[in-house]
């Protein structure tokens, strides 16, 4: 087994092997390294105490030097090089109260949460997996260091990790450590909300969010996302479905790239379904207000999260707008790319796709020609630079008040009122249509014309 090691590391490994220390790889760059995917960072472990690697190299930073890390920075690129450990009791599932380092690498490998995890190398000794990492790599396989339960029990974040590793690479968890997920999920409400988004994001952002519903039936969403458990327990008698609203999020994830905000906007866009539905008299499910309900509890899934503001606000607003309706028309499509914003205009199409791909075949079709027919006069709109925001109005707050306006709320009414004939009227955005005198009176109800 050969992994490519980065120049800086064969570096860094070199120079503590030259100093008489053991140095390997290992953790997520070993796994990704056999993998043949591009490691996100490059971890050292060393038999070398935190000072004494200090001591080889010109610029550290103490990391983490009380658990025994400290990172080498070679030009704007760091390096965690830790020293072998053993985690000591985990008093509350989170933190180990204490480490302890130690001169045996097999003990700092037992500390690792998964056997995929569990490998180190460098290029004098090859691979080194104690714990069939290897083989679990082959047989696509999440499987705990040692027993399940203990190591959830420690430390409950595993629990979000299996999932989310599951996720990332299509493995299975095997089924011991899914039984000890099972009876130790409810340990998660301990974890900070920091962290589990953390994992949460992982999740939807991978190849397969589709996984998530592996966290369902494991009890895991229970925990950290109990309204879509709900989703899952709600069906939809409705022509245009054909899965329950739990089964329709999984669906529409799988239905669009895998960016941060269009993924949460897809798991969260009908969260609100098992609230609003109501049944008709043909037996008919109908979920009036999902949308608005579903940005209310957006928000707050976001808050619990801790989720950051941009985030939020922009999955907020798709979600507000997923399910708007209007004939890919000129006109409607202004004034809906005003309403949703015109950046966020396009990502709205792509919602859209999602949706519709997730629902029955019912009038697929014709809904997604429709999407297709409003991106292409959405394009137009851009090419033509139609006025669609105040910002792009020929006439600003400035003009009304050269023309004897007081400033204050009557401003932003008459720039309101020439919006809304500009966006039907992309013609009329020029400063001598809008501003020509008897126009200014009748239509855009400007009576404080300064006529000296
Ligand atoms: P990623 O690709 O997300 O970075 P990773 O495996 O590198 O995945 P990190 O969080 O960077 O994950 O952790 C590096 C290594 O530290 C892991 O591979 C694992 O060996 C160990 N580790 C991380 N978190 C835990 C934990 N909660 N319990 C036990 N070992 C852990
Ligand atoms: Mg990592």
């Amino acid at each position: 087994m050969k992994i490519i090691l980065p120049e800086n590391v064969k570096t860094i490994l070199d120079t503590m092997h030259g100093a008489g220390f053991e140095a390997y790889v290992v953790g997520g760059c070993v796994r990704d390294g056999v993998l043949g995917r591009e490691p996100q960072d490059w971890d050292i472990t060393t038999n070398a105490l935190p000072e004494e690697t200090k001591k080889l190299f010109r610029r550290t930073i103490d990391t983490g030097i009380e658990h025994g890390t400290v990172t080498i920075m070679i030009g704007k690129e760091g390096y965690e090089v830790t020293t072998y450990r053993i985690d000591g009791k985990y008093e509350d599932s989170r933190h180990p109260s204490e480490v302890t380092f130690t001169k045996n690498l097999t003990e700092d490998m037992k500390r690792r949460d998964f056997t995929i995890n569990a490998m180190a190398y460098n290029e004098e000794e090859g691979l080194i997996d104690r714990f069939g990492g290897l083989d679990d790599i082959k047989g696509k396989v999440i499987r705990c260091v040692g027993d399940p339960k203990e190591r959830f029990a420690e430390d409950a974040l595993r629990i979000m990790r299996a999932v989310r590793f599951s996720a990332q690479l299509d493995y299975e968890i095997e089924e011991k450590t899914k039984e000890a997920v099972k009876e130790l999920a409810q340990n998660l409400s301990k974890i900070s909300a920091e962290r589990i988004q953390t994992e949460l994001v992982k999740l939807v952002t991978s190849d397969h969010p589709e996984k998530l519903k592996t966290a369902y039936e494991l009890g895991v969403t229970k925990v950290i996302l109990p309204e879509f458990d709900k989703c899952m327990e709600t069906a939809q008698n409705n022509p245009h479905h054909m899965y329950n609203v739990g089964d329709h999020i999984i669906c529409s994830m799988e239905n669009i790239r895998a960016d941060k905000v269009l993924r949460l906007t897809m798991l969260m866009h009908d969260i609100a379904k098992p609230a609003t539905i109501t049944v008709d008299d043909e037996g008919v499910c109908h979920f009036k207000g999902h949308s608005e309900l579903g940005v209310q509890m957006a928000h707050s899934i976001f808050r619990r999260l801790k989720f950051d503001r941009d985030t939020m606000d922009r999955a907020c607003n798709l979600i507000r707008y997923h399910d708007d309706r209007f004939p890919a028309t000129p006109k409607a499509v202004r004034r809906a790319m005003n309403r949703v914003g015109v950046d966020e205009f396009p990502y709205l199409l792509e919602v859209r796709y999602a949706d519709t791909m997730a629902q029955s075949m019912y009038y697929r079709q014709e809904k997604l020609q429709l999407i297709e027919d409003t991106k292409k006069v959405y394009e137009e709109i851009l090419a033509k630079k139609d006025c669609v925001t105040l910002k792009d109005l020929a006439v600003n707050g400035k003009d009304l008040i050269s023309l004897g306006v007081t400033p204050g709320k009557k401003i932003g009414e008459i720039l309101s009122a020439m919006l809304d004939d500009v966006l039907d009227n992309p013609e009329h955005n020029s400063k001598e249509y809008l501003l020509e005198p008897e126009r200014l009176k009748k239509t855009f109800l400007m009576d404080q014309i300064n006529e000296g």
